[in-house]
């Protein structure tokens, strides 16, 4: 196993990193910015490196600071959680050309995937459906690209090849807007991606959220986790997932659940991975795959039994996957409510101190999160400051679980948008399942 590990990131993921590693027995590292100091993670790992100023910039993002962090401490490898670097191949090959062990996929694994075309590429190659576009990049030629959207079909999307975090992306709905959009979402794309490669797809009107949970160990074992239900989302932003995808047949789950590890197999994947997809009138349409440990890991943990943060140690430290699929089963349904501090109805952030802290419990009720009572919420990060997930047998009883739990805690002295998942949960149509990734706008009158 791995003597000594580098936290690199912060929140509640931080936390969950530090007791996987305790639990195995691993040391830890946390590197933090000056902001972060008390953070619980901070505070319980064997040693902690202050790696800048609260600015992301200089310390979350600042890949000297951590590997010389990584060095001076004596670590062996570095998780990089999700956001931050946990995607970025430079610092994955960086910090594999300093001796150190990336947790996560190899770096030209994540360099190819951080390509939205390549990786789309490499999906339709491994009999991945993806969503039917221009199959490259879009060329200069606006007559061509005419021709290419008629043939799609209206509406179409432009989107960013190297695009993330729901930017990037445009909707075209007639021929006379083409052109204007194309070269707007280039610009866009080069100042904030650097580079200005973008690609047209088929605009799905009313899909859902689906995604599948892999795990590889790097020599020849790959298995799916099966299925998760982002469709709750705000501005592209997951606000309440689950486990499995209500109205997903058995044989549709395993028939994806397999090509997404054969699609493993064939680009060399290692670690956790999340394969997306938008699913409509009954099929599943590739979008891309995230390369890391994923916000929503706990629903999937919670009906498998498997601790998604322990294999990707182990699997670090070059151990084989010690169960294969036939040993896996669905347990129940799971929900994830993302708890943000921020105002329920505005949606502006609202960090500060928390005066009182008392989380939910109970059977069923697991609470991932970084805060106590008299911890302030700094203003410089994500919103998210807490996760509840409700596991039950029958997804019925998971929202009944999950609707107790909210009510029972308490998050004295900043806002939370406890609120608004209480109303989602009371809504008939997400108690039938099944809602596309606008319902919850078109609820707020968004
Ligand atoms: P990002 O990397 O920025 O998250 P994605 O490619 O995953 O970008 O797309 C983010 C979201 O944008 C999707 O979850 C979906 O809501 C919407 N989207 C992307 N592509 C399409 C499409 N072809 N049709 C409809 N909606 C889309």
């Amino acid at each position: 196993m791995l003597n000594k590990v580098v936290i690199a990131n912060r929140g509640e993921v931080a936390l969950r990193i530090q007791r996987a590693c305790r639990e195995l027995g691993i040391k830890t590292v946390a590197v933090h910015s000056t902001a972060d100091k008390k953070l619980p993670h901070v505070l319980l790992a064997d040693e902690s490196v202050c790696i800048g100023p609260p600015a992301s910039a200089g310390s979350y993002l600042n890949m000297p600071a951590i590997i010389s962090a990584t060095e001076v401490t004596d670590a062996e490898a570095i998780h990089p959680g999700y956001g931050f670097l946990s995607e970025n191949a430079d610092f994955a090959e960086r910090v594999e050309n300093s001796g150190f062990v990336f947790i996560g996929p190899p770096p030209e694994v994540i360099r190819m995937m951080g390509d939205k075309i390549a990786a789309k590429e490499a999906m339709r190659k491994a009999g991945v459906p993806t969503v039917p576009g221009s199959d490259g990049p879009l060329g200069e030629d606006i007559e061509e690209n005419q021709r290419l959207a008629r043939e799609i079909g209206y509406p179409v999307i432009i989107k960013a090849a190297a695009g993330g975090g729901g930017r990037g992306m445009r909707v075209v709905h007639t021929e006379p807007s083409l052109a204007n959009a194309i070269s707007v979402t280039k610009v866009e794309a080069r100042a904030a991606f650097g580079s200005d490669v973008v690609y047209m797809e088929k605009f799905l009107a009313r899909p859902r959220h689906i995604e599948f949970q892999i795990l590889a160990d790097g020599q020849g074992n790959c298995v799916h986790l099966f299925e998760r239900d982002c469709s709750m989302q705000r501005r592209h932003q997951k606000v309440l997932e689950e486990a499995p995808a209500p109205g997903i047949s058995e044989e549709m789950r395993l028939a994806m659940g397999e090509r997404c590890v054969m699609a493993c197999l064939e680009v060399g994947y290692r670690s956790a991975g999340t394969f997306e997809f938008l699913f409509q009138d009954g099929q599943f349409y590739f979008i891309e795959m995230n390369t890391r440990l994923q916000v929503e890991h706990p629903v999937t943990e919670m009906i498998t039994g498997v601790d998604i943060v322990r294999e990707q140690l182990r699997i670090a430290a070059g151990e084989k996957l010690s169960f294969n699929q036939g040993d896996l089963r669905i347990n129940g349904h799971a929900l994830e409510c993302r708890i943000n501090a921020e105002d329920p109805k505005t949606f502006m952030p609202s960090p500060g101190r928390v005066d009182l802290w008392h989380p939910p419990g109970g059977p069923g009720i697991r609470v991932d999160s970084h805060l106590y009572s008299g911890y302030s919420v700094p203003p410089h990060y994500d919103s998210m400051v807490a996760k509840i997930i409700a596991h039950s047998d029958t997804r019925a009883s998971a929202i009944a679980r999950m609707h107790v739990a909210l009510t029972e805690m308490v998050v004295d002295g900043i806002k939370t948008n406890i609120p608004l998942h209480l109303e989602i949960l009371q809504h008939s149509a997400f108690k039938h399942g099944g809602t596309d990734i606008h319902y919850l706008e078109k609820r707020l009158g968004l």
